[in-house]
């Protein structure tokens, strides 16, 4: 739908209001304020319905990593329509998008991680690997080992399994989660919670809780650890560097799976084609999603070692979707993979813009608001607070600092998510120096706005 045509944003808000469910949403509160609703997007920047422009601090969901309006994407999809628009992998079936973007996968995913099971969203791909990882020790006869540690504040998704794998407290009150056999150990926050120890000290205290939990319930009934490299969602999280090179030590002690959801840090925004790669992480599955067809067709996955599916291949395992390796959004992720390699997207995250975004964003740290300003890659975070030398916590509730600083935002042109405290960026990994520079004189704008207004 073009701007020219489009009806009356108010007319807009009206039916978006009375039909459609938002997710993460108290949907009765749009009834009055109305969505924002976003009409194009090009680059780095989308439009409004009211024609108002905004930096995308967020690419989407963490997902459009080549920026969006990429017309070569557009007309893979077509392509692939007019050729095959759906075919399934079910039943000794295969077909040419899928099998070719299973087997680059295996070329760029580390080590012996050569296997695709491919599902519609990371939420279903980390449904496949709790089925998995349990199928798998099934057939090596130890069915025993069932359970699966996760962390606290994580976030695996949204479905029973996922939001079950994730340890977010608000999704767990709903719904009857998390299913059994899943158990949480506490996140590696250190401005948040890491108290009087050092970041490095925290870091390994927060690891050996795996060990401790490993104990606690016993070595042999552990399936594996999942973990994102950098939790996303939880609040940009970024581990102290003592804490991946524990846990490696621990699941290597007690031979249980390592599973690193990589549905926001593959595909480049750490700097590496997946953040594995940048902490030194050797998993037996990654979770993929978002980046992989950078949002434009829904797809996720999970890339498997070659010990774990030839081991699940002695069995028929009863496990797929509809979708799996569906062609469009198969041929979409192939073409998106061409461009982030040929235009050396990943390898200037790492040289340019990475460097340039850490150096831009810790200038934040002088406004009186900002406890933290860290980054890694293309993921920042802020963490406000009322008093930076106790690293205080704003009171909860509507008038939150975060959610008031977020609107700010809006104001001044910038989607910034927040959670809790944490302001929150990872934009397209396309976005150039002037942009980043322009991403935060308008976020230094909405932290001044926000702190008037607390006042
Ligand atoms: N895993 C991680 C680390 C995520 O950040 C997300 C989504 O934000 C998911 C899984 C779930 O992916 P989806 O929303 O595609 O189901």
């Amino acid at each position: 739908m073009s701007l020219t045509n489009t009806p009356p944003t108010a007319e807009l808000q009206a039916l978006d209001a009375a039909h459609h469910m938002h997710p993460f949403t108290a949907n009765g509160a749009l009834g009055q304020k109305g969505a924002r609703i976003i009409t194009r997007a090009q680059g780095v920047r989308l439009t409004d319905s009211n024609g108002e422009e905004l930096i995308d601090g967020m690419a989407g969901l963490w997902c459009v990593n080549i920026g969006y309006g990429r017309a070569e994407l557009a007309e893979a999809a077509a392509r692939q329509m007019r050729e095959l628009p759906y075919y399934n992998t079910f039943f000794q079936t295969s077909h040419v998008p899928a099998l070719t973007l299973a087997a680059k996968l295996a070329e760029l995913a580390p080590d012996d991680l050569n296997h695709v099971f491919f599902a519609g969203s990371g939420s279903e791909a980390n449904d496949t690997n709790i089925r998995m990882v349990r199928q798998y020790w099934a057939l090596k006869g130890q069915a025993q080992r069932g359970t699966i540690i996760a962390r606290r504040n994580g976030y695996h998704g949204s479905t029973m399994g996922g939001g079950s794998l994730g340890g977010m407290a608000a999704m767990h009150a709903q719904g009857g989660m998390p299913i059994p056999g899943i158990v949480h150990i506490d996140q590696p926050y250190w401005w948040g919670e890491g108290g009087d120890m050092t970041p490095e000290e925290f870091g390994l205290a927060r690891a050996r809780a795996l060990e401790e939990k490993i104990l606690e319930i016993g070595p042999e009934t552990v399936a594996a650890f999942i973990a994102e490299p950098v939790q996303g969602a939880g609040g940009v999280i970024i581990p102290p560097d003592s804490y991946w090179p524990e846990v490696q030590r621990i699941v290597d002690k007690y031979g249980i799976l390592l599973i690193a959801d990589e549905v926001i840090t593959g595909f480049g925004r750490l700097g590496q084609w997946f953040g594995s790669q940048s902490y030194g992480i050797r998993p037996h599955i990654m979770t993929i999603a978002k980046g992989l067809s950078s949002g434009y067709q829904p797809i996720g996955g999970s890339i498997v070692c070659d010990e774990v599916a030839q081991t699940i291949a002695q069995d028929e395992f009863n496990h797929g979707y509809t979708y799996s390796g569906h062609p469009v959004a198969a041929a979409v992720a192939l073409e998106n993979l061409r461009i982030l390699d040929e235009e050396s997207i990943v390898t200037r995250v790492r040289d340019e813009a990475a460097p340039y975004l850490a150096n831009a964003w810790a200038t934040l740290t002088d406004h009186p608001l900002v406890g933290e300003a860290v980054s890694r890659g293309l993921m920042a975070s802020l963490a406000l607070t009322p008093d930076k030398s106790s690293r205080a916590a704003f009171a909860a509730g509507p008038g939150r600092a975060g959610y008031v600083c977020r609107e700010y935002c809006f104001a001044n042109g910038l989607v910034m998510r927040h959670v809790g405290d944490r302001m929150i960026i990872a934009p397209p990994l396309v976005i150039s120096t002037s942009d980043i520079d322009e991403l935060i004189r308008r976020a230094r704008n909405a932290l001044d706005q926000t702190l008037e207004h607390l006042h």
